[in-house]
């Protein structure tokens, strides 16, 4: 059985690497080439509690364990790290997230001011959530390692762009995971405009430990020189807002205001209208759409990722 996957971001690699796990052929078909997409510009953040109020995220665990599988894959194929896994800490912006970082968690911890102050002396936040499963995942090693990966399994990769699906009728099966490009299928999903700076940390500062996250992000990144400053939502691409990031996370990392910007990242993240959790749907005999997997991309693209290829390969 050979199916074509179209798009090698997230999804389409996770369900590239679940289908050959089953035996199933697949080539791979990208207009841009491997993380062409949102997967390429996005900040890698990884971990179950990404909501405003830290609500643990649905089928958390699970998602985990298929992510923290996929980075295993991924570093051994590549021969490299491609995730840090040193922690994520969420600092609360306001009263509302102040309270809800101190509820009892299965395995994360509430820091108070002075946790703070010890751990991270920069930062003006009086209350935060430590999160030590969290990973920060190098969006360019990270898929380019489960790229490499596949190829070792046989899958056949093509730099096109596919205009019309009857160019894939040789396929048993195909699936499309090419994110923005869905929009023309009427899905029940909302396009958001995300940016991110790339950015130089000053030569004389410490660099922190882990990555950040109060209003937007700080996230690590595989150069130690360099970190990404994340991210905005939005309903068209604004240079304008993205340069804006730095005072943004300098209201609770100052030091951030004083980065020096060295790229500016873009990509459309598709956002589920029903919920948080990724969709998966049958378009017509043997076609999938798989898509939907909006900010919590890196949470859920390994779990969905197997399910789908499970799916597959039962109605073969
Ligand atoms: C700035 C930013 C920061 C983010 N930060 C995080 C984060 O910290 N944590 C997290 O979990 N998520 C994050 N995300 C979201 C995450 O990146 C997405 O959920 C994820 O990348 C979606 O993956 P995908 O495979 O569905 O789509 P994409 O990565 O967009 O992949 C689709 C691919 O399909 C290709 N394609 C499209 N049309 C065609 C066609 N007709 N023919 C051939 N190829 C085609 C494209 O070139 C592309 O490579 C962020 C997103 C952005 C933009």
């Amino acid at each position: 059985m050979m199916v074509a996957v179209v798009g090698a971001g997230y999804g389409g690699l996770s369900l590239c690497w679940h289908l050959l796990q089953l035996g199933i052929g697949v080539t791979l078909f990208d207009a841009v080439g491997v993380g062409g997409g949102a997967s390429g510009a996005s900040t890698g953040l990884l971990h179950p509690y990404p909501a405003k109020l830290a609500r643990r995220s649905p089928r958390a665990d699970e998602a985990m364990e298929a992510a923290g599988e996929l980075i295993a894959i991924a570093e051994h194929a590549l021969g490299g790290p491609v995730a840090s896994h040193s922690g994520i800490v969420r600092f609360a912006m306001n009263e509302e997230q102040t309270k809800a970082f101190q509820e009892p968690f299965s395995d994360a911890a509430s820091l108070d001011e002075e946790a703070i102050r010890k751990r991270f002396p920069d930062v003006t936040a009086t209350a935060g959530l430590w999160i030590p499963r969290g990973k920060t995942i190098f969006a360019g090693p990270y898929l380019k390692g489960l790229w490499l990966a596949c190829e070792q399994r046989g899958a056949i990769f093509q730099g096109r762009r596919i205009e019309n699906l009857e160019e894939l009728n040789d396929f048993d099966g195909i699936v499309l995971a090419s994110g923005a490009d869905l929009e023309r299928f009427h899905l029940p999903v909302n396009p958001r405009y995300g940016q991110a700076l790339l950015c130089r940390w000053p030569n004389e500062m410490e660099k922190l430990p882990c990555s950040l996250i109060g209003y937007g992000h700080l996230s690590l990144t595989e150069d130690p020189d360099l970190c990404l400053l994340g991210s905005t939502y939005e309903n068209e691409f604004d240079l304008k807002r993205a340069l804006s990031l730095r005072d943004q996370i300098g209201s609770f990392y100052p030091p951030a205001r004083t980065f020096e910007i060295i790229d500016v990242k873009r990509g459309i993240r598709m956002a589920s209208k029903q919920g948080v959790l990724p969709i998966i749907q049958q378009i017509g005999p043997s076609r999938w759409v798989f898509t939907g997997l909006g900010s919590r991309g890196l949470l859920y693209h390994g779990l969905y990722g197997k399910e789908l290829a499970q799916i597959i390969a039962q109605r073969s």
